[in-house]
C-alpha cells in the first residue's frame, strides 16, 4: 500500500488577478519536483487565469471550489462538471462546511455533486466534518459517517475514486487544529467506512483540514491515515504553502 500524498489549496473567496498571478509565480519559482501531488483551487472567475499561469507546470494541478449538481440549463450562477474540465480542473472540492452552512448543501447535494464530478473525469475532495457542538456532544463519529455515507450510497463502487477531506468545522479558520491522535482516530474510522464500500480504500486519500499550517503540518501528516491537507489560510502564503508540501513525503 503506498499512497501518494496530496496537498491542496482552497483559496476561498479571496485574490484578484495580481495577487493571483504573484501567489502562482512564487509557487512555482520554489516548489521544484514536491513528493506528493499538489493542487491549488481559486475562486472559479479565476480558473481561466489560473489554468494560463501554470500550463506546462507538471506539479501543480487545477482545482475548483464548487461544482453545481445540476448537468446543464436554467441554474444561473452555476459551473458545470464539464465547464470545469473545458479549463484542465482536476480536482474538485465538494460540500465544504462553508458551502453546507451558508448554501444550505446537503448530504444528498453533496453525493450528486461527487456523482458529476467524477463523470468528467475530475476527482472530488469530499469534506466531511462536524461542529463544535456536535465535537462537544460526542456525535464526531456519527456526523462524519453519515456525511460519507450519503456519497457511498449514491456512487457505489465509483467511491473508490474520491478523495475525502476530514476537516472538522472547529478547526477551519480558527488557529485551533485537532491533535494528530484526535484526526488520526477519525481518519480511522473514516478509513474502515470506505474498507466497508470499496476495495480500493486502501489506496485512497483522506486529507486533514483545519488550520494546517507549516508549524504542524509534518506531526499531522506523520499519521499513518493522514495522507494530504486542504489547507485554507495558509495557502495564500506562497512561502507557507511550500513549507507543508515540504513535509508531505
Ligand atoms: C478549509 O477551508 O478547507 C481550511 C482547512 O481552512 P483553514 O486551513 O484556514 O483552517
Amino acid at each position: 500500500m503506498s499512497r501518494r500524498k496530496l496537498i491542496a489549496g482552497n483559496w476561498k473567496m479571496n485574490g484578484s488577478l495580481a495577487a493571483n498571478q504573484a501567489l502562482v509565480q512564487d509557487l512555482l519559482a520554489g516548489i521544484g519536483q514536491p513528493a506528493c501531488d499538489v493542487a491549488v483551487c481559486p475562486p472559479g472567475a479565476y480558473l481561466g487565469q489560473v489554468q494560463a499561469l501554470l500550463a506546462g507546470s507538471q506539479a501543480i494541478a487545477l482545482g475548483a471550489q464548487n461544482v453545481s449538481q445540476h448537468e446543464n440549463g436554467a441554474f444561473t450562477g452555476d459551473i458545470s462538471a464539464t465547464m470545469l474540465q473545458d479549463f484542465g480542473v482536476r480536482y474538485v472540492i465538494v460540500g465544504h462546511s462553508e458551502r453546507r452552512q451558508h448554501q444550505a448543501e446537503t448530504d444528498v447535494h453533496v453525493a450528486i455533486k461527487v456523482k458529476r464530478a467524477l463523470s468528467a473525469g475530475i476527482t472530488p475532495i469530499v469534506c466531511v466534518g462536524e461542529t463544535l457542538r456536535e465535537h462537544d456532544e460526542g456525535m464526531t463519529e456519527f456526523i462524519v459517517r453519515r456525511q460519507l455515507s450519503a456519497v457511498i450510497h449514491l456512487n457505489g463502487d465509483d467511491v473508490g475514486r474520491i478523495v475525502v477531506a476530514y476537516e472538522p468545522v472547529w478547526a477551519i479558520g480558527t488557529g485551533k487544529t485537532a491533535t494528530p491522535a484526535q484526526a488520526q482516530a477519525v481518519h480511522a474510522v473514516l478509513r474502515a467506512q470506505l474498507k466497508a464500500a470499496t476495495s480500493q480504500a486502501d489506496d485512497m486519500r483522506i486529507l486533514y483540514g483545519g488550520s494546517m499550517n507549516a508549524g504542524n503540518a509534518a506531526e499531522l501528516l506523520a499519521q499513518p491515515d493522514i495522507d494530504g491537507g486542504l489547507i485554507g489560510g495558509a495557502a495564500l502564503k506562497a512561502a507557507d504553502f511550500l513549507k507543508i508540501v515540504a513535509a508531505a513525503r
